[in-house]
């Protein structure tokens, strides 16, 4: 097939209130489906922002760490769309405070696009790492609510949402790991960004204001640590199909965090993208921690509590001061090409402009078992047409994707919603 000439595309480009459209339409099929499906957990507790009710006799028993609870109760349950007045609020209520009350900070500065930066010295020393969560959330900007509930399921040990939204464990979960590493006194300079849903907005405008301020902690900084990865055993080396860590730094953190937990992460090259890649030309090691949540951007978004609770334990312990900084930011390393570490490397959304240089999606889908889809099965003329349309323009398809802020990650995710039995 041949590629669409990316000047055909900027042709053809609607205006952007087109994107929100479509984009409310995706939402409210593919990923309703997906919530009107047999809920797999059972609601043994029903959290809402002042109000906890067991609803089961299981449920009655249950005790909730004081972390997983003020996730649940104070993040989780409010609404946090990108570019939305609500998640400024959200900011300044909750995190601003939270953060105020630790004795370790040294200073915080929200900066001119609203990103809130936090500083905990070590020794009176800069400190030389950089945590990083993001604090909007994907929904739909005609969703107007400003709290949602939140379940528990206490065999599981899973908080899930069953109303069609997403939790927003992404990131919200990142947000309270933070917000406890601050409580504790971990060194580090600490950045809660807006709109990384929306192409890591936030991030790159504080990065473009910080670069030329040569007095900013983050030019001490040689580690940006984000806390924005699904599963629970990741420590991201690539990005979008770039190195971003070195696998000494890797390494190091993968055997403190075997040392102070029962977690056991390792390197993946299988990173899309998150703030922290936004770093990766200035700061030597950018990765991602997994963070316990699954099947972000949708309504079957869960969140795993033990693992959350493993890491409040272990992170504050974690000598983040003493980890390595082996890669070299300003060497251009080649760009990545399909297949090139066993899994699949892409570079979606990072460089939209190069995005034609590409065919990902047909090479990906090349790896998708199709006969196993059940989509294949369906018949339905949507479908059908849909597909047909997919098939004719992929590119095109992928580029309208990444513009409404998906990835490969969340679509894949989105897939396994909807198709639980594909591998
Ligand atoms: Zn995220």
């Amino acid at each position: 097939m041949t590629k669409p000439h990316s000047s055909f595309y900027t042709a053809k480009k609607n205006p952007p209130v087109q994107y929100t459209k479509s984009y409310s339409k995706t939402y409210g099929t593919a990923w309703n489906a997906a919530a009107n499906k047999e809920p797999k957990y059972t609601s043994d507790i029903r959290i809402n922002h002042g109000k906890i009710t067991p609803l089961t006799e299981k449920g009655k028993g249950v005790e909730l760490s004081t972390e997983a609870l003020d996730l649940a109760q104070n993040i989780l349950c409010r609404t946090r769309p990108s570019k939305d007045v609500r998640t400024h609020a959200f900011v300044k209520e909750y995190i601003v405070p939270a953060v105020e009350q630790s004795k370790h900070v040294a200073y915080t500065r929200t900066d001119a696009y609203g990103n809130f930066e936090v500083v905990i010295k070590h020794d009176k020393a800069f400190p030389t790492t950089m945590f990083t969560a993001h604090v909007d959330t994907v929904l739909p900007a005609t969703d107007k609510a400003r709290y949602q509930e939140v379940m528990y399921d206490a065999t599981a040990q899973m908080f899930f949402k069953t109303d069609g939204r997403c939790l927003g464990a992404d990131d919200g979960t990142g947000i309270a790991l933070m917000l406890h590493m601050i409580k504790s006194g971990t060194p580090g300079l600490y950045v809660f960004f807006h709109d990384e849903e929306c192409g890591r907005i936030g991030s790159s405008a504080y990065m473009a204001e910080v670069k030329s301020h040569k007095k900013h902690a983050i030019h001490h900084v040689t580690k940006c640590v984000s806390f924005d990865r699904k599963g629970d055993t990741d420590i991201i080396t690539m990005q979008s199909g770039r190195t971003c860590a070195s696998d000494a730094f890797a390494s190091a953190l993968s055997t403190q965090l075997h040392d102070v937990s029962e977690l056991k992460y390792t390197a993946s090259p299988n990173g899309s993208y998150t703030d922290s890649y936004t770093f990766i030309d200035m700061i030597p090691e950018c990765t991602n921690l997994s963070v316990g949540y699954k099947y972000q951007h949708g309504p079957s978004e869960e969140q795993h509590i033990p693992t959350f609770d493993a890491m409040i334990k272990a992170l504050p312990f974690i000598d983040w001061e003493k980890l390595p900084a082996e890669r070299d930011p300003k060497k251009p390393e080649p760009k990545a090409s399909f297949g090139g570490y066993g899994g699949y490397a892409y570079d979606l959304g990072a460089r939209s402009d190069d995005l034609y240089e590409y065919d990902y999606i047909d090479e990906y889908c090349e790896l998708v078992p199709l006969e196993d889809m059940e989509a294949f099965a369906s018949y339905d003329v949507k479908v059908d047409d849909m597909s047909a349309f997919i098939t004719l323009y992929p590119n095109l398809v992928a580029r309208v994707l990444v513009e409404m802020g998906h990835d490969i990650d969340d679509l894949e995710d989105a897939v396994r919603a909807l198709f639980p039995k594909i591998k």
